[in-house]
């Protein structure tokens, strides 16, 4: 028996935080039942429905995508942009969702998954993973404005967490820089950059934790093995 919520976030419906507003709404029944309370428990022989359609825990992937730029990463999008989703059209049977966001710009990697549980510790703020990023970035931001970035930097949602900035090479006029940050504000590595004068070009997250685009083509996925899963959970 496991609590409702739990149960619903299985089933690839939605993230547990979600469930439970889906439960709140009323729009979960058990058994034939509307059931509100959070608490509730369930076994493998209820029959549990969202809005009138039954819904069953669905064997948890994990995949690994490099997405390219120009897609969005969300599962709907209002205005018809190709979404990540559309990469693994035919190719993947199970419901899945982006853990966290990358902009329609940036490129890099990107972890997929039905595990709503999972999703929801990787991107809360407490204890998030080590993102790495390859920024381009206009001009030449001197060591001071790095070392800005580094200890943390006020935005228009409060100071950035420390960070690890380290300059790579010039591009022309630009540069290159690596950042690893541990947060996931939006847009935030862009909202940096552009604070200290020297606005993003290119963006390319090139490792979350461990985990690195290592052989995967832009636009191709690959499934996490058992080990990797242990080590993110
Ligand atoms: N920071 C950004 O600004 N954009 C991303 O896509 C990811 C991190």
């Amino acid at each position: 028996m496991e609590r409702l919520q739990k149960y619903l976030a299985r089933t690839g419906v939605s993230a547990r935080r979600d469930a439970e507003q889906l439960i709140l709404a009323g729009r979960v029944k058990v058994n034939g039942r509307v059931v509100k309370e959070l608490g509730f428990k369930v076994g493998e022989n209820d029959v549990v429905e969202v809005d009138g359609r039954v819904v069953k825990p669905e064997k948890l992937i994990y995949l690994l995508m490099y997405k390219p730029a120009g897609y969005v990463t969300t599962v709907d999008d209002p205005f018809g942009r190709p979404t990540v989703l559309s990469l693994l059209a035919g190719k993947v049977k199970e419901r899945v969702f982006p853990v966290g966001r990358l902009d329609m710009n940036t490129e890099g990697l990107l972890l997929l998954t039905n595990d709503g549980e999972l999703a929801m510790a990787l991107t809360h703020p407490k204890h998030q993973f080590p993102k790495m990023y390859l920024a381009l970035v206009r001009g030449t931001p001197n060591r001071s404005k790095l070392l800005e970035l580094e200890k943390g930097i006020l935005l228009e949602d409060g100071y950035t967490a420390p960070a690890k900035v380290v300059y790579k090479k010039p591009y022309g006029k630009n540069s290159w820089i690596e950042i690893t940050i541990h947060e996931g504000r939006k847009r935030q590595v862009r909202r940096m950059f552009k604070k200290i004068g020297h606005p993003v070009l290119k963006l390319i997250r090139t490792r979350i934790g461990f985990l690195t685009g290592y052989g995967l083509k832009k636009g191709s996925f690959r499934y996490l093995t058992p080990q990797e899963v242990i080590k993110l959970k």
